[in-house]
């Protein structure tokens, strides 16, 4: 007979106990990387080991892509752990870590060949648990810093950073050289501070009304008046709408930068704050695609947003849950969309800690996702 206690994964057998494996689906939900890689991080933290098969079944290019098996030898480095049959390709692999370790990592995405790879995505598997890792850490990540499907640079230095500082992380990011698609080889400076207070529970429900709109039109390698083209859309379209939308005496600014980079590409950044809280909205410039194009892109994701009457949006959404999770008090956020990548990143969290989640809304709509920690959930 086998008894498994979840809470403690522990599980007592007739002749001796051992942790528990905890067996993850990977085709569960939206069943992309995200799954891995929250599982990987909260792995990580909770010193859980678990078992993935199916890894990112619905997406069409199933298996570990370059990508993925970067966030898992990060997340390897940074726990010594043992892991088995990680390879490009792999479709299960077991994750056993053994302790956490601070200090000074350097991690390239472009190592296995064939994909630029996100910085922000790696950062993301092992941000949390580095935070609690008894020390101080410098990590420098090389790859993507403003690529497809994944958070820019941008986004993380003034939108997903600010936000988990304002819950007791202490991080710090410095952009040395960004990396497009399909080249990557972008440089970002990490430093990640102990959490020594713990995390406190996160509360945004008001509807963010903007005081500032902060935005960059960049380029890099490209003729210059692509920069300039970008701007000038960019104010015109948030000055023809913004008005009746936002508070009157929102400041408005854009910052053209020529991006230092070994590649080319193009990009547009709208960051929004109201009082201590923030929101993002980008755009990537590709090949045929006209500089104006690029900024109406970006300036419609804020126009909707400001419409949605949220207070977060949903790249931070779905980004905050495991700190939610691993938050002493209760949390409860406004979003702009209840998305299917947030709610299998809720059943992730969810195999792992005793997190419950509840959530008001339907997805494709603006909700409410309430979290009861582990910690409360616990006592
Ligand atoms: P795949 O299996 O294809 O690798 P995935 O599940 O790893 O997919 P995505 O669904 O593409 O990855 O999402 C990755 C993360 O990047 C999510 O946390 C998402 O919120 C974030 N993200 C994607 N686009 C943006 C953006 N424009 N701004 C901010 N964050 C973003």
């Amino acid at each position: 007979m086998v008894i498994c206690y979840r809470r403690w994964n522990i599980c007592y057998t007739e002749t001796k106990i051992k942790v528990c494996m905890i067996e993850i689906d990977g085709s569960y939900g939206e069943g992309g990387g995200q799954i891995l890689r929250t599982a990987l991080s909260l792995s990580c933290l909770l010193r859980k080991p678990f078992r993935i098969s199916n890894i990112r079944a619905n997406r069409k290019n199933p298996g570990l892509r370059p990508q993925h098996l970067a966030g898992v030898k990060a997340a390897k480095a940074i726990s010594q752990a043992t892991v088995d049959a990680a390879a490009i390709g792999s479709t299960t692999l077991t994750f056993n870590p053994f302790t956490l370790k601070g200090g000074k990592y350097l991690f390239d995405v472009a190592e296995e060949r064939g994909s630029a790879g996100s910085v922000s995505l790696v950062f993301q598997t092992i941000s949390l648990p580095l935070a609690f890792a008894g020390g101080p850490s410098n990590v420098t990540i090389r790859g993507g810093t403003h690529v497809p499907w994944s958070p820019p640079f941008h986004y993380l230095a003034g939108v997903f950073i600010p936000t988990i500082e304002g819950m007791g992380m202490v991080v710090d990011a410095h952009l040395e050289r960004w990396g497009w698609y399909p080249m990557g080889e972008g440089i970002v400076h990490f430093s990640i501070k102990p959490a020594s207070g713990g995390l406190k529970g996160i509360s945004k429900t008001d509807k963010l009304q903007p005081e500032e709109v902060t935005a960059i039109s960049a380029a890099s390698n490209l003729p210059e008046h692509i920069i300039t083209r970008q701007k000038r859309q960019l104010l015109k379209r948030i000055f023809e709408n913004t008005p009746r939308r936002a508070t009157e005496g929102t400041t408005v600014s854009c910052e053209e930068i020529t991006a230092p980079s070994i590649g080319q590409g193009t990009f547009v950044f709208l960051r929004v704050r109201g009082g201590d809280s923030y929101a993002g909205f980008s755009a990537l410039g590709a090949r045929g695609k006209r500089a104006e194009e690029v900024a109406d892109e970006a300036a419609a994701l804020f126009l909707s947003f400001l419409d949605s009457q949220a207070a977060i949006d949903k790249h931070l959404a779905d980004q905050l849950i495991p700190y939610m999770a691993m938050a002493d008090g209760e949390s409860k956020i406004f979003t702009a969309e209840i998305t299917l990548h947030l709610m299998t990143n809720i059943w992730v969290v969810e195999q792992f800690t005793q997190a419950r989640f509840h959530i008001e809304g339907a997805i494709g709509n603006p909700g409410i996702v309430t979290c009861l920690p582990e910690l409360r959930a616990k006592s």
